[in-house]
């Protein structure tokens, strides 16, 4: 067979959610990719999860997704970040065994109905020329219709909906001190005639790096003088419908670099392809090479490193914090002066790798490019970096292809509703020049946006797109009708003196000096829901710990939610004004030529998004909107 419903190429994280999100859809779905046995390869850290990439990984499993499903299933430790911090940066994080997190995803993807997998390389597009550009301007117009692809084994295969999530590997080099070889991960081979079809459409690309650390031995390290770190109890599982984490847990030590490190790697720096000049495109900021640190905390002598075993099975420890590309003779000294490292073996070297990736202003809210109708971009060739960016952008692209395919609306989610929806509005809206990581910081409405109501959020859409069980989301509305019950009776239940001090004293609880309202009683800095189910004055029978925590957290942060929510809906008209496909921004006479220019450029899909990009003012948004009324839209 060579023609289906939906293509994609790559079997990474994004490939994986795209495929799974387009099949179970009902499409007929391909996935391309170089190596069937490296499908769910983590190419670097053996972690999900983390500082706001938790948030996304619970997205995407309201939505249907599998990532969450899968490190529940293969994680060997699992951390709740930030617990001195707010609640809405609280963040999930777990290690996995990167081997049985493959494993689990290549089952599932092998098992999913509608879903072929074909190892190949794709080497170009197939493409219809249209012979009218859809707009005027030329450099950012419709030009082509995506037809299919061709590939070195199977030659020719046909489909109307491409999904491309080819990580790091277009135009992939990586570089091991002054070696440098052509590759898009370690061992395996660059894609290089990919980008060439890319760049003859005209599409705006640039070069980005990243870097791994040296794979270390676990049977050469000395533990014994180490920090141990190990799970936290309290977790609770990424995934809805896992119930509990019942795995053997494995903990990780920490360790840290000495002024030995630092001056090894100092003394050594001219020999780094980072600092040599050899490596033009830009690295993660907020993840940097041990070079990096070095060069831009001078004054910093000691970093913390985390020894993360890769599995139960394997001697493979990926020390956290010392992603290098210095030649492996230097990796090596600097690594055992580390303590407990002393006589480490490196089983793998670190390295860096230097990629091309698409500019993504060049792409819709919906991850389709606004140049070639039909051809959606996913994953780290949009600029991120990391598996849940990568996943969560899969997962919106094989939506959006499905509703394409079944003429829906497009599937976009707002900035208030989910990370997902900030990451991709700032990744359409303002591009990037370094790889984006997703932060807390990035999103307006944090307080919103929480790990623990993630439900409330999206698991409606996911049940919509038949992604997710009716019974998973009728547990859910039972779950939120427990919640609303006791949500009002602590609204309107009041403590009085006689009747609740003495049980208050007795959990350890300020006592009243008059009658209060629980739910203000709730709100001081001392009391928790717990205290106060413990304390008998609720009932916590039906509450589970994940809903005592959405419970409380909901009770005792109304207040900013509150204001927030009435933020959000003054802003929240402009995301629904659609600019039509062929707007003529010069036919607007009271825009300068400069804003002109810009929303031409940039093709904004809704005025909220224009309303983001710099330089646009309130009063060119009222032009605007003038003009999409009259254009009829
Ligand atoms: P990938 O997981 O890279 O998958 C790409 C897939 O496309 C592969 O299956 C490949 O076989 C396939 N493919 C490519 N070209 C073709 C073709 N022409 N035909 C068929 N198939 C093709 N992230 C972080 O957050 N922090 C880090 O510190 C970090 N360090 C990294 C270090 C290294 C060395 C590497 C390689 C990656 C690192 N990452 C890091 C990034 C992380 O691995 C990616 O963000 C994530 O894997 C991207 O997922 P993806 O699905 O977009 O692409």
């Amino acid at each position: 067979m060579n023609h289906y419903d939906c293509i994609i190429i790559g079997g990474g994280h994004a490939g994986c959610e795209a495929a799974l999100a387009a099949a179970r859809q009902g499409l007929n779905t391909l996935l391309v990719t170089m190596d069937l046995k490296r499908i769910g390869q983590m190419s670097c850290n053996p972690a999900v999860g983390g500082t706001a990439k938790g948030h996304l990984v619970r997205e995407i499993d309201a939505l249907g997704g599998e990532m969450a499903k899968a490190i529940d299933h293969t994680g060997i430790q699992f951390r709740i970040l930030n617990q001195s911090k707010g609640p809405a940066i609280w963040s999930s994080r777990a290690q996995a065994d990167v081997e049985l997190y493959k494993i689990y995803m290549q089952r599932v993807l092998a098992e999913c109905p509608n879903l072929t997998l074909m190892e190949d390389t794709v080497k170009s597009l197939i493409l219809k020329s249209l012979d009218k550009p859809l707009k005027d301007d030329q450099s950012m117009s419709r030009t082509h219709v995506i037809e299919g692809i061709e590939t070195e084994k199977h030659d020719k295969v046909f489909s109307s909906k491409l999904i491309i999530t080819t990580g790091t590997f277009l135009g992939g080099t990586i570089y091991i001190g002054q070696e440098k070889i052509s590759s898009g991960r370690r061992g395996e081979k660059a894609s290089l005639d990919l980008p060439k079809s890319l760049k003859a459409l005209g599409f705006n690309m640039g070069r980005l790096k990243t870097g791994t650390t040296p794979r270390l031995d676990t049977n050469t390290i000395d533990y014994s003088s180490l920090e141990r770190q190990d799970s936290d109890p309290n977790f609770i599982p990424f995934s809805l419908s896992t119930e509990k984490i019942t795995q053997e847990l494995i903990p990780c030590y920490l360790t840290h670099t000495t002024e030995e490190t630092f001056n090894i790697i100092h003394n050594n720096m001219h020999l780094s392809p980072l600092y040599s000049g050899a490596i033009e495109g830009i690295g993660p900021r907020y993840c940097p090479s041990i070079e990096d640190k070095i060069v831009k905390f001078p004054h910093r002598k000691v970093h913390h490193i985390f020894l993360e075993p890769e599995g139960y099975n394997t001697p493979d420890i990926y020390p956290n914090g010392i992603s290098t590309s210095l030649p492996l003779e230097i990796q090596k000294l600097f690594v055992q002066s580390i303590p407990g490292l002393e006589k480490a073996v490196i089983l793998k070297p670190g390295y860096a790798v230097e990629y091309d990736y698409v500019q993504p202003t060049e792409l819709h809210p919906t991850l389709e490019t606004k140049r070639v109708q039909g051809l959606f971009l996913a994953g780290q060739i949009n600029g991120t970096t990391g598996y849940e960016e990568a996943a969560a952008q899969g997962l919106m692209a094989g939506l959006n292809v499905a509703n394409q395919s079944f003429q829906k609306d497009p599937f976009i989610l707002s900035r208030h509703e989910s990370y997902i929806g900030v990451l991709i509005d700032d990744l359409t809206t303002l591009g990037t020049k370094e790889p984006y990581r997703m932060f807390t910081s990035r999103a307006e409405h944090r307080l919103k946006l929480r790990e623990d109501n993630t439900d409330d959020r999206l698991l409606h859409y996911g049940y919509e797109f038949g992604l997710i069980s009716s019974p998973l989301y009728e547990k859910y509305r039972s779950k939120k009708s427990i919640l609303d019950q006791y949500t009002h009776q602590i609204e309107n239940q009041w403590l009085s003196v006689e009747k609740h001090n003495e049980s208050l004293s007795q959990q350890g609880l300020p006592t009243i000096q008059h009658g209060v309202k629980l739910e203000a009683y709730l709100c001081r800095k001392e009391v928790s829901l717990k205290k106060l189910i413990d304390a008998g004055i609720i009932n916590g029978e039906e509450l589970t710990p994940r809903m005592q925590k959405s419970l409380e957290i909901s009770i005792q942060y109304k207040g900013y939610i509150q204001r927030e929510d009435s933020f959000v809906e003054k802003w929240d008209t402009l995301e629904k004004i659609w600019i039509p496909e062929n707007m003529n921004y010069h036919a607007i006479s009271g825009l300068s030529r400069e804003v002109q220019e810009k929303l031409k450029k940039f093709s904004p899909s809704t005025l909220g998004q224009a309303s983001r990009l710099s330089g646009i003012t309130p009063a060119a948004i009222t032009l605007l909107y003038s003009m999409i009324q009259r254009h009829g839209a």
